[in-house]
């Protein structure tokens, strides 16, 4: 399942000691599995293979460059949700007829950018932007591919924050007015329509929310398909991934003891594929955590242990919720793993960044090996949401990030220095005013 494992008491990835990256690199460290992340893609191919869908991997969750150069050189598409994906996966020498550009906010400038490079569809979320896109097709005098996104309305049973397809939702077209709005479009000389897209939301370990919601989208599909022949239906992403005991999920034994294991991809293309077969059109898939999140982890150092009445001990670690904000934004679970294991026995920890903030916290009362200053440990399945949500808070420049192939490594992203901090930024001064030079880009 990923290339990080145990080796006598010491933590490896492929085949290079954890523990050499961080003496090398420094911490806080991401560190990326490349193998990890194409076994991920070619494993989801074939799963799925009865169906042949287009893989769109969902930038956001891991936008490195190398991430992004190694899932191109496998045949994969890419799905966006700003220019600035755009421009990355453009300059990764990813296919842009390949692309889908998605998101609630677009803006003309986004529009435009994503018609110029020749995506394959954009994914509209409103009438309003059905309109903006028309209006911006027309000035660069073309016709812009269009799929709108359905909301299916179906709950997910995966957290509030990433729940996305509820009738409240800001995200997508109300299933109700679907047919009109597919009107509106095919009323447009400006507008080609392409597809359908859904998306439910992410971390999805169960099947029912994907069969609940085809159960409403694959009616409309086939409308879609007799009045405007329409070439695909994307099914979004959201696809689960472990998170509890990352390296014991590894293994075959450790899903045969679970009560109801999470969804494999084989599973849900199997539960899937018969209401799909029918439809003769394209199936695309958008995963971004299922490719990239067990094929990163986070390495940080233990600067202090403070030791509470009752004995509990809090751990403050070098990397902080700016690094990896999942557990403080969702209060999200990362199972935490010694560099080396020293066989020191067991101590109920917390482990907690140093920023100033009190829900910077990797771990609550959790039972983990004895930890000292200096130690270095693995926060696991940090590769999706990780450095792709990172920020500069509390003036933190961000880690850098490695990539492990075999036994060779290259850094994919340089440790940013306190310059990076400043970059762009002006004070009150004449002479700072003048370097200025007009709107920021
Ligand atoms: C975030 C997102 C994805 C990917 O979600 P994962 O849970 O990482 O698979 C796919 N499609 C859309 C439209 C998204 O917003």
């Amino acid at each position: 399942m990923h290339q990080f494992r145990m080796e006598n008491g010491e933590l490896w990835v492929e085949e290079v000691p954890v523990e050499e990256l961080a003496e090398r690199y420094g911490t806080p460290l991401y560190v990326y599995s490349a193998r990890t992340v194409e076994e991920h893609y070619d494993r989801l191919v074939e799963a799925w293979k009865g169906l042949n869908p287009m893989i769109l991997y969902a930038v956001k969750a891991n936008s490195n460059r190398a991430i992004l150069e190694l899932l191109a050189a496998r045949g994969s598409g890419f799905d966006l949700v700003s220019g600035g994906e755009l421009f990355r996966v453009l300059r990764a020498g990813g296919d842009p007829q390949k692309c889908t550009f998605a998101g609630v906010g677009k803006t003309r400038r986004e529009i435009q950018e994503a018609l110029e490079a020749g995506v394959l569809a954009l994914i509209v979320e409103s009438e309003q932007e059905l309109l903006r896109i028309e209006e911006v097709a027309g000035r660069l005098g073309c016709r812009a591919p269009v799929a709108l996104r359905i909301n299916p309305e179906v709950a997910p049973g995966t957290h509030p924050k990433i729940a996305t397809a509820v009738k409240e939702s800001k995200f997508g077209i109300p299933y109700s007015a679907a047919l009109a709005v597919y009107e509106r479009a095919a009323s447009s000389p400006r507008l080609q329509i392409k597809g359908v897209q859904m998306h439910l939301g992410s971390q999805i370990t169960r099947m029912e929310p994907f069969e609940e919601a085809l159960d409403r989208m694959v009616p409309l599909v086939s409308e879609l398909k007799r009045r405007y022949g329409i070439s695909f239906f994307d099914l979004g992403g959201g696809f689960g991934v472990v998170y509890e005991e990352a390296l014991a999920s590894g293994k075959r034994e450790w899903w045969e003891e679970q009560a109801t294991p999470p969804a494999t991809p084989r599973m849900l293309a199997e539960r899937l594929e018969g209401k799909l077969a029918s439809l003769d059109v394209r199936i695309f898939l958008e995963p971004g955590r299922l490719l990239v999140g067990n094929a990163g982890i986070l390495v940080t150092e233990v600067q202090y242990v403070k030791e509470l009445e009752g004995g509990k001990e809090i751990v403050i670690v070098d990397a902080g919720m700016n690094d990896l904000m999942r557990p403080a934004l969702y209060g999200a679970f990362h199972e935490v793993v010694p560099l080396r294991d020293r066989g020191a026995g067991y101590k109920l920890l917390d482990v907690a960044g140093p920023i100033c903030e009190s829900g910077d916290f990797f771990a609550r009362n959790r039972w983990l090996p004895a930890l000292r200053q200096g130690d270095r440990i693995a926060i696991m399945t940090a590769g999706a949401y990780g450095f792709s949500m990172a920020c500069q808070y509390n003036s933190r420049p961000r880690a850098a990030e490695v990539m492990v192939r075999g036994r060779e490594v290259r850094v994919v992203r340089l440790r940013e220095t306190y310059q990076d901090l400043v970059r762009g930024e002006r004070g009150w001064q004449k002479e700072d005013a003048r370097l200025d030079g007009g709107l920021a880009d």
